[in-house]
């Protein structure tokens, strides 16, 4: 038997276990009871992470299209023809004509290198991934107030806090292992205040849960900081030594009192007024929040307000305080780092500007680098949906399941001329492929993943990839040279990673020498740098951190008479995303087999559905059909979908209303009717 040492391929915790196998194959997992993150522990999911490693439905071989089916060929065959057609597009179109989707689920060696195929070798700024569907708000939102777009603290922190604030993270659903070192928080003392409309279970411990209106985040906290400022809690002296445009953004709020929150959030203003209490009581408060801020028409000035929230009561730069936002997939936080973005390089280097550009051209051996932003994943669906964007490359999505409105999602990649997808699995995505490359999963490979604490961890390789299937880094690096470059050779990703150090400050002292046996949390800019566990220390990344007065915004859709009801998706515990890995472990699926909503029993009785009912639910996009859990979770006029599933997708519902300046869409509310199924 052996035993290998990787990080957890589900959520951004980054648990790292031991992958046990026999003979070349995986018969399970092993927590690590060392790291500083698992502890010993792991959730199911992460037991369960060996799973589909095996499973049957791999994809072993390329897969070319022809006469409307995917037939099996050769690398070479696949290469050159992805190679040729993108070129032809390229070509008769402009680069800007293609679209790279990059992947959390990637390593950050993977991310880089997808990154500068695009740019190096495309010429297109169009490279993005999932962190648009989830934290892109964070990355707008912390940047501008901060200077930097990352959980501010470590996770250790949670250990020694006096307060938690949790707001749109069902925390102990979507990253356990977080959501546990809360509850034995909570149970030596810290102070929880919870603020979701479902009853997640994190409410059941907290000392105050706010079930305010889905969509009403900022009015409930600019009301918070209203009454924080109005009785004098603030913490004036880090307000004045560390932050501006504080006098703007107090006239900003100085009408939000509770009276005038409360019929926007639905809360008592009594209630809005105890949480500003106990908030800025606390000597120390972190900020804990994931997409129920993010995953809004107005999720960067969501984000801006937890911001300025932690700076007005300074809760910013010391252990036990900060804006911590979960990331959600195990390499999400890496993916934006490595510059899997459409504005920035590695280490979040503007290509915009001309020094960063021409670093990068000396490096990667190229003429020029573009320097005009590119789309963002989403605007990029809208462009094919339109016909202005003609070529499509995805490591590792399945937007068909992931992204809002499943039909528009559909139509956008039919009317391409050319989609490539590089998966592990022939997903709902790949079917609709010209092209499909086999890739590795994360324990076939070699690499890192860096956590939502900004801890880069290394990936180790446990088995062999089946059949042909590669490890993404050799395919991008294969296509590269089938498209004429020949400056992408890698002995391996550790060298990666020394091309990503040479390049990205804020990695600039990574390597695989020193990620044994904790891993090191950027920023960490040389050799005999330790790493950096809590940000903004004495100072913020922008030097001072900016208060940004925020206008109250409701969601795009409202329910009306035709759609009563407010849908909110999100996931559970057992199902990861679009469920490709975890609907392929048996006892995952086992858990959850079916999509449902919850609805709450007043509404239910209403319309005559029972435990277990098959429901039609409706929006403007289209109708699916799930399972009836009657449950109190959710407040009366309110409902509850996971998006795991492909039937009874809840994307098939979701609006595709974006954000203006991060493009995140709206996830978190629509309008829908619900009816009992004939
Ligand atoms: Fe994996 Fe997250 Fe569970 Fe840890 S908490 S085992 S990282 S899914």
């Amino acid at each position: 038997m052996k035993r290998t040492l990787t990080v957890c391929p589900y959520c951004g915790t980054g648990c790292m276990f031991y992958l046990v196998s026999d003979s070349g194959r995986l018969i399970g997992v092993e927590p690590s009871t060392t790291h500083p993150v698992s502890r010993g522990g792991l959730c199911v999911k992460g037991w369960n992470a060996f799973g589909f490693v095996h499973h049957p439905d791999r994809l072993t071989t390329p897969l070319i299209r022809r006469d409307g089916k995917l037939h099996p060929a050769s690398w070479d065959e696949a290469l050159g023809l992805v190679a040729e057609r993108l070129r032809e597009i390229q070509e008769r179109h402009g680069a800007d004509s293609l679209m790279f989707a990059s992947s959390a689920k990637a390593t950050n060696e993977e991310n880089y290198l997808l990154m500068k195929l695009a740019r190096g070798v495309f010429g297109t700024n169009n490279i993005d991934h999932c962190a648009r569907l989830c934290h892109s708000s964070t990355v707008t939102g912390l940047a501008e107030t901060f200077g930097s777009g990352a959980m501010t603290n470590s996770i250790d922190c949670f250990d020694n806090t006096d307060l938690i604030l949790i707001i749109g993270s069902n925390t102990t659903e979507q990253h356990p292992l977080i959501g546990s070192r809360i509850l034995k928080a909570a149970r030596r003392g810290t102070k929880l205040i919870v603020a979701d409309n479902r009853l997640i279970r994190l409410a059941r411990h907290a000392d105050l849960h706010l079930r305010h209106n889905n969509g009403s985040d900022v009015a409930l906290l600019n009301a918070m900081m209203q009454v924080i400022i109005a009785e004098g809690l603030e913490d004036r002296e880090f307000i004045a030594a560390r932050c501006e445009n504080f006098e703007a953004f107090a006239a900003s709020i100085a009408d939000w009192t509770p009276e005038r929150a409360a019929p926007l959030t639905g809360l008592q203003p009594g209630e809005i007024v105890a949480a500003a209490r106990l908030f800025a009581g606390a000597k120390r408060a972190m900020i804990v929040y994931s997409m129920g801020i993010t995953q809004h028409s107005h999720g960067v000035d969501n984000v801006r307000c937890c911001a300025a929230l932690a700076m007005l009561t300074g809760n910013v730069g010391r252990p036990g305080t900060g804006v911590n936002p979960l990331r959600g997939q195990n390499n999400v936080q890496g993916g934006c780092d490595m510059g899997a973005l459409p504005d920035v390089f590695s280490g979040y280097q503007k290509v915009s500007d001309p020094m960063v550009r021409e670093k990068f051209t000396r490096a990667w051996g190229v003429d020029a680098l573009p320097s005009t932003p590119g789309l963002p994943l989403t605007r990029a669906m809208d462009a094919a949906a339109e016909g202005k964007l003609h070529g499509m490359f995805f490591m590792g999505e399945n937007p068909i399941l992931s992204d809002p409105d499943q039909g528009h999602a559909r139509h956008a990649l039919k009317n391409l001329d050319f989609l490539v997808v590089q998966d592990i699995f022939l997903t709902e995505t790949a079917a609709l492929a010209d092209v499909v490359l086999p890739a590795a999963c994360y324990a076939e490979k070699e690499g890192t993943f860096t956590n939502t604490e900004r801890r880069i961890q290394r990936v180790r390789k446990g088995v062999e990839p089946p059949g042909e299937a590669k490890a993404d880094w050799e395919i991008i690096c294969a296509l590269a040279k089938q498209a004429g470059c020949d400056k992408m050779h890698y002995p391996d990703p550790s060298a990666v990673m020394d091309e990503i150090a040479s390049v990205t400050p804020i990695y600039g002292g990574i390597s695989y020498d020193r990620l044994d046996p904790l891993g090191l949390q950027w920023p960490c800019p040389d050799r005999d740098h330790p790493g950096t566990p809590i940000l903004h220390i004495g100072r913020f990344n922008r030097g001072k951190g900016r208060f940004s007065p925020v206008i109250y915004r409701s969601p795009a859709e409202l329910p009306d008479e035709e759609f009563p009801f407010v849908l909110t998706t999100g996931r559970t515990y057992f199902h990861w995303h679009t469920g490709t890995m975890t609907r392929r472990t048996h006892l995952l699926d086992r858990e959850e087999r079916r999509s449902f909503i919850e609805i709450n029993p007043d509404d239910a009785a209403r319309l005559g559905v029972r435990e277990r009912d098959d429901v039609l639910i409706a929006s403007r996009r289209g109708s699916v059909r799930a399972q009836a859990r009657i449950t109190g979770i959710v407040i009366p006029g309110v409902v509850f979908m996971p998006f795991h599933f492909t039937e009874g997708a809840a994307n098939a519902l979701t609006n595709n209303v974006l954000d203006p300046e991060s493009s995140i869409p709206e996830f978190k509310v629509c309008a829908v009717q619900v009816r009992k199924a004939p």
